[in-house]
């Protein structure tokens, strides 16, 4: 007879250990990842609205672990945020992202995601800087995409950083916008040069009034505050078509590519230009 210490997990209890597990094996692959190679960086083009050509590149992380293949980005992040692993592999992306732009003679911008903990983090700066010097990237042409929750998260230690980050000579994009807390009171806090305004309000913007209400609103509030308006996750024509209406400058979506090694991109003869 059973015990009564030797109770089976119930399978709540077991799948939650498999998932802790889990996480804490990726956690401890990733740091290896990152000494042996296994990431590497597709970029998205972005896209002026008005001619279609492109304005920049976004820079997107990938893993390709030797046995389970690519681990989304949405999977291995916040476990690198978690285990802190972020500060080191965000450092590579940036050193990554600018190199391969001077590499490709790319004049367009490129922008970097910086995770909430980089951004509280006292090496961001000179990351930045190191990034920039090492590649000889214009330091114009990087872009460090943040989100509000960040800078909500931490406002005393992240406003100053955000100084010190315009004093390089890069630009501020905020990620994710409407997604995170008291946007309003995060724009008229700190200066940043764009928005990017979160997919979530793109997908049903044919069918949904409400989505296209809040889309004008934001398109508003980037012209009265004179910072451009980037919005993403654009996928078909109906969108782009609402938003060329509504005079969106900017967008970047499936609609003119999806991510992929910069060689590619540059060798793809992609949408026409009308300029
Ligand atoms: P994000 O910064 O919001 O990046 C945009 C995501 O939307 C990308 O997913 C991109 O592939 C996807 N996307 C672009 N256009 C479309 C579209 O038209 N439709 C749909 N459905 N999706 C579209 P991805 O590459 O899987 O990245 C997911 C998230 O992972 C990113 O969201 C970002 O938060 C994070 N991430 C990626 N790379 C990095 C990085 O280098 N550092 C940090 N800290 N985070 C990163
Ligand atoms: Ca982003
Ligand atoms: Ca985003
Ligand atoms: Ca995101």
């Amino acid at each position: 007879a059973k015990g009564a210490n030797d109770v089976t997990p119930s399978f709540f209890e077991q799948s939650m250990d498999d998932a802790a597990r889990e996480r804490r094996v990726l956690a401890h692959e990733m740091r290896r990842a990152l000494e042996t190679g296994q990431f590497y960086l597709n970029f998205q083009q972005q896209h002026a609205v008005r001619n279609n050509a492109i304005v920049g590149y976004e820079a997107l992380l990938r893993w390709r672990h030797p046995q389970k293949g690519l681990v989304p980005p949405d999977v291995f992040i916040p476990i690198a945020e978690e285990s802190g692993l972020i500060l080191d592999l965000g450092a590579w992306v940036l050193q990554q992202a600018c190199a391969e732009a001077v590499t490709w003679q790319v004049h367009q911008k490129i922008a970097v995601n910086i995770s909430p903990l980089q951004l509280t983090n006292p090496t961001l700066v000179d990351n930045v800087r190191e990034a920039l010097q090492k590649s000889g990237l214009d330091p114009s042409q990087l872009e460090l995409e943040v989100t509000e929750t960040a800078i909500i998260s931490d406002r005393e230690r992240v406003l100053p950083v955000l100084q010190q980050l315009h004093g390089l000579g890069v630009t501020i994009a905020i990620d994710d916008f409407g997604t995170g807390y008291s946007s309003l009171a995060t724009l008229n806090s700190f200066s940043f040069d764009r928005i990017k305004v979160d997919r979530s309000f793109v997908t049903n913007l044919a069918e949904n009034s409400r989505s296209h209400s809040m889309l004008r609103t934001i398109l508003a509030l980037g012209k009265s505050l004179q910072v451009s308006v980037l919005v993403e996750g654009v996928e078909t024509v109906d969108q782009l078509t609402i938003l060329a209406q509504e005079g969106c400058a900017e967008v970047q979506g499936f609609i003119y590519g999806q991510p992929a090694p910069l060689a590619d991109l540059l060798h793809s003869v992609g949408l026409p230009h009308e300029e």
